[in-house]
Order: C-alpha cells, then structure tokens, then sequence
C-alpha cells in the first residue's frame, strides 16, 4: 500500500531545509490520558496550535518510531501559533486491498480516541484542520511535544498492524504552512478517491470527477479496475 508515499517524500523534502530535534519514541512515557474529551476554557489556555494534522499510511520502511520538533517546542511559545502535525505510519504489507483501506480508517480513528490532559485537540477529517489548546496548567507541568509525540505512536500501536511511526510537530515561523495546507489536501483527496474506488463499482474514467488523482498517484486506476471486477 503505497498510494501516499509520493507525499512522504515531498513532506521529507519539505523540511529538510528546516532545523530539527528528533527524540526516540518513549514507550513509558508518563501523562494522563483523560479517556474523555477535556474543555479547556480560554482563560486557562496557554495558547493555541493552529493549522493541519494528518497521517500518511504506507507500507514501505520509514524507519525506528520517532517524535520530530520543527521549531519551537511548546515551553518557548508564548502566543497563538500556526502548527502542523504529521505522522508517518508503517503499516504491514497486506496484499488484500480491502484490508488496506479498513486499517486506513481505523488509524484515522485513533486521533480521535487520544486525550492528554491539557491538551484539546478538534479536527476534522474532511479538511485535516487541526487546532489544539493547550492549557497553562499542562504547561507547567511540562507538557511537550516529546511527551505527546510518544503518546501518539503509542495510541497508533494499540493496532496490531502498525510497525511503526514517526511523528512531525511543525511550530517553524520560517516554515511554509501553505506547503502542509496543500499536502493535507491532497492526502484527503487521495483518501477520499480511494473510498470511491473501494465502494463503488461504477468504473467510468470519463465521467468522473477523481480523474486528476487517479492520473497521479500510481495504482489507483488499477486498483479500481480491479474492483469493479474487470481484471
Ligand atoms: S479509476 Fe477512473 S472511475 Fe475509478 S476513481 Fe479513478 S478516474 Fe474515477
């Protein structure tokens, strides 16, 4: 499953430029997960991150699970701040593409099973918005995005089929945030194309209106002929 790797690359190539800290993934890493969503009042909010998060699945090696800062961590952010967050994840290498797509969805629902104490996370799917507060209280006690990266793989692993996991907190002002607006995009027109393709059985390249990513990313044409039953 490699429909998204073209967007890996461009998001590696997108940062590369940019200073980077990169922590191991901390499998006992120690902050409360409040299993509920949590309301943090404005007036005990620290700041707010502001801008996209997403995931790109894949089947290819990404490498050991790590937590990538790119620009300043949240104990040196004093106001509201664009943001992105982005996280690259292994999956097993099922053949059976139905399987692919469920794992898919079922990695797009961890975020929303995932909640640090102080920090209130709402997103959506459709436009991979994501805006998280962070309340001051958190921040005095340490919060980081070291701390929240490894509660994150961590909640991605709880499934069996996920090997692995990097994950990318961009607070960079010298960062392109349009560039990860874009990315985002494209990845929920990618999702989005595949969805059809997986329940739908209508194959008519001429009429539809998925034609220009189905004429990118590779595979895709095939994968729909192939469901529609044509191979
Ligand atoms: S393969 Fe053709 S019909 Fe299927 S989603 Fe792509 S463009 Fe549409």
């Amino acid at each position: 499953m490699n429909f998204f790797d073209n967007l890996i690359d461009e998001i590696k190539s997108g940062v590369s430029a940019l200073n980077q800290k990169n922590y191991p993934f901390n499998n006992c890493v120690e902050w409360k997960d409040l299993g509920r969503n949590e309301v943090i009042m404005l007036r005990d909010s620290a700041f707010e991150l502001d801008g996209v998060g997403f995931n790109l699945v894949t089947s290819s090696e990404i490498g050991e699970d790590s937590v990538t800062v790119i620009g300043k961590d949240m104990k040196e952010l004093k106001e509201d701040t664009a943001f992105a967050r982005i996280s690259f994840i292994q999956i097993d290498d099922v053949d059976d593409e139905q399987k692919a797509y469920d794992l898919i969805r079922k990695i797009e629902y961890a975020k929303y099973h995932f909640f640090p104490e102080g920090y209130m996370m709402r997103t959506t799917s459709r436009s991979n918005k994501e805006n998280v507060r962070v309340s001051k209280d958190a921040l005095k006690s340490g919060l980081d995005f070291e701390t929240i990266g490894s509660m994150m793989i961590k909640k991605y692993k709880e499934n069996p089929c996920v090997k692995s996991v990097k994950v990318f907190f961009v607070t960079d002002e010298k960062a392109d945030f349009k560039f990860f607006d874009e990315i985002a995009k494209k990845n929920y027109e990618i999702t989005q194309t595949l969805n059809h393709i997986m329940n739908n059985v209508k194959f008519d390249c001429d009429s539809c209106n998925l034609k220009p990513i189905c004429d990118e990313v590779e595979g895709m044409k095939e994968l729909h002929f192939k469901n529609a039953g044509k191979m």
